[in-house]
């Protein structure tokens, strides 16, 4: 299977192409093709299983097609639940839109609001938002959801865990009735169901088991240790195994520093994020890490939601956590796409 076939505009596939995607993954070749179909997705699928493009790409060749012509006002929305994922989203939107002219804004609780308004204000095609965010743009008048075709919810468990039901009831008041609408999740929780009956229309379902393929490709160790030593333990197993990135999860907040402040006292360079940290000391923190200059990012579980952080080899659960599929999200992240 190529993505030649499955009915994408040339000049995507030539940019596909230049960015070395040579095959799409089970959910791009299931997804893309009911996208320029017209259909409304279900989509069950974690990060790592290259989603984003899944429904990106379609919508971007829905909005460069002749037929289609540019509008000054957004058509497409994609909501997502941390800022994190927000950027991300927008920038893998902006790289399979390179060369064509469209335009996309991530808006984002925690960044200066005055500028995200001016950039609206100058006219985007495609919003990608967290939900209090857009809702408090909204009220200001800032972004006129009144043209919106294409509408996507990614990762829309995360989003409820997160609390903003509200939010979502009022961003759906505020959409017109007819557009195209997808929305993935990981998990299919009862407010995600109350949601995609809500806003589906005769959705397909689409299932991508990223189960099989982390059992087949990530190794997994247990290392039996008192909790008086774990802190210790994870050190010398870092340091040991001269891991060149490490991600380590912790369930708390006050723990991520802990872990960090011990990583620190043995020597071991290291960033932390987490929710109460600031906008521009997780982008730095982020930073840091994906360019390799520090090798042990240690991260709670929401903080960490969709972050795609290329070529990780090893990740580290400092805890169990709470719910087994924050396991699979965990470790998920050194198997991506496969
Ligand atoms: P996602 O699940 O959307 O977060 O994507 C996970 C990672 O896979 C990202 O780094 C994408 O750039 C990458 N990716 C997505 N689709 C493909 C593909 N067809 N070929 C190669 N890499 C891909």
């Amino acid at each position: 299977m190529s993505f030649t076939t499955l009915g994408l505009d040339s000049r995507l596939l030539k940019t596909l192409e230049a960015k070395g995607y040579s095959t799409p993954t089970p959910i791009q070749t299931q997804v893309i093709p009911l996208v320029l179909r017209g259909r409304d997705i279900l989509g069950a699928a974690q990060t790592g299983t290259g989603k984003t493009a899944a429904f990106a790409l379609p919508i971007i060749h829905k909005l460069i097609s002749a037929a289609n012509a540019k509008q000054s006002s957004a058509r497409a929305l994609v909501i997502v639940p941390t800022r994190e994922l927000a950027s991300q989203v927008a920038e893998a939107i902006r790289l399979y839109a390179e060369g064509l002219d469209l335009s996309c804004i991530a808006l984002f609780g925690g960044a200066n609001m005055a500028r995200q308004a001016k950039e609206l204000g100058e006219g985007v095609d495609i919003i990608v938002a967290t939900p209090g965010r857009l809702i408090e743009l909204n009220k200001q008048g800032h972004v006129p959801l009144s043209r919106i075709e294409y509408l996507v919810f990614d990762e829309a468990d995360t989003i409820f865990d997160m609390g903003f039901i509200r939010e979502v009831e009022q961003i759906i008041d505020l959409l017109p009735l007819k557009r195209q609408n997808m929305l993935f999740s990981a998990t299919m929780t009862g407010a995600v169901k109350q949601l995609s009956e809500k806003i589906l229309k005769k959705p397909l379902l689409v299932e991508i088991d990223n189960l099989k393929a982390a059992d087949a490709t990530i190794r997994q160790v247990v290392h039996p240790v008192e909790k008086e030593r774990k802190k210790e333990l994870l050190s010398f197993v870092i340091g040991s195994n001269n891991y060149p990135q490490v991600l380590v999860f912790t369930r708390t907040k006050a723990e991520a520093d802990e872990v960090s402040a011990e990583l620190t006292a043995s020597g071991l360079k290291n960033v932390v994020i987490h929710g109460d940290k600031k906008h521009g000391a997780r982008d730095r923190a982020l930073t840091e890490f994906r360019e390799g200059n520090t090798r042990i990012l240690v991260a709670t579980d929401i903080a960490a939601r969709g972050l795609d952080i290329e070529g990780l080899d090893v990740v580290i659960n400092y805890d169990i956590p709470h719910v087994s599929t924050d396991y699979l999200h965990r470790i998920g992240r050194t198997g991506r796409a496969g």
